[in-house]
């Protein structure tokens, strides 16, 4: 047997205010794990959940998107989905594992180029972070061409105040080049999402693959409400600046992330056991 597991999962056991006060309630935990294959499988699962999930949010576009999480046991390899597999059809069987240079160590798919040029930047440079997500979106795409950041409209945006980036470098030209990617990876530090100009949206999570997913879909609903509230042409009400950073801190970490995806999760694993195969 070996040595307890230290993943981000068992040291950030951190509490939210929506964790029940009263005893013996149905609720979220944070699965702790004692060996690297069950910690695979889990990481593994969850990935794929969050393919599904990108899929019922229709986040997908012909062959375009990719998400990743490190293997617990060898953090310089990750998991990802396979290359021009519909996110619907994306199983713990189809996934493929691959290392920082974008050679496939396990899984029978070919890997997205311009998934791992990206991905394999970022994670190279951030040895923190964990998990990434990456999709052309209709919103996201959309409101990526304005060039700036998400401004603080609701609560739920208040979650991205000053936690992302508006990244212009390399903007709108596909990023098959390491060099595009090293462009880009600097700006991923501390922060938990970027707007890609002319591109799309990306989000990296210390946490989990299951934060990343959620901010991911989030970040893409408040571009949409965004969006949405300019196209009245009256100029929209802003969360001030310290509530701002209050709701970020309460409503905006990874946990929270984490435990919005949990619900997700339990609904695709009941409706879509093939997930699994
Ligand atoms: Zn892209």
């Amino acid at each position: 047997m070996l040595d307890k597991v230290k993943s981000p999962l068992v040291t950030e056991r951190k509490k939210s205010i929506y964790d029940p006060t009263q005893e013996g309630l149905i609720y979220p935990e944070i699965p702790v794990f004692d060996n690297f294959e069950s910690e695979r499988l889990h990481r593994k699962q969850r990935l794929v959940a969050a393919c599904r999930a990108f899929a019922l949010e229709g986040l997908d576009y012909g062959f375009a998107g990719h998400l990743t999480i490190r293997d617990p046991e060898h953090p310089e390899l990750y998991w990802t989905n396979p290359m021009c597999v519909h996110f619907a059809q994306v199983k713990v069987s189809n996934l493929i594992l691959a290392d920082h240079k974008g050679m496939v160590l396990e899984g029978k798919h070919a890997i997205n180029r311009a998934g791992f040029v990206l991905h394999a930047a970022v994670h190279e440079a951030h040895p923190d972070i964990i998990a990434m997500c990456h999709a052309h979106t209709v919103y996201g795409t959309a409101f990526a061409a304005l060039g700036r950041p998400l401004d603080p409209i609701s609560q739920d945006a208040a979650a991205f105040f000053e936690d992302h980036v508006v990244i212009k470098d390399e903007a709108g030209q596909v990023a098959v080049e390491e060099r595009a990617g090293l462009a880009v990876c600097d700006w991923f530090k501390g922060v938990k999402a970027a707007i890609h100009q002319n591109h799309g949206l990306f989000t990296a999570s210390r946490h989990s693959i299951e934060a990343a997913a959620f901010w991911f879909m989030a970040l893409e609903r408040c571009c949409r409400q965004q969006l949405l509230v300019e196209a009245t042409g009256h100029k929209p009400v802003m969360v001030p600046p310290d509530r701002s950073r209050y709701s970020r801190e309460h409503v905006g970490s990874e946990y929270i992330g984490w435990l919005h995806f949990q619900p997700i999760y339990d609904h695709l694993a009941k409706t879509q056991p093939d997930m699994f195969a």
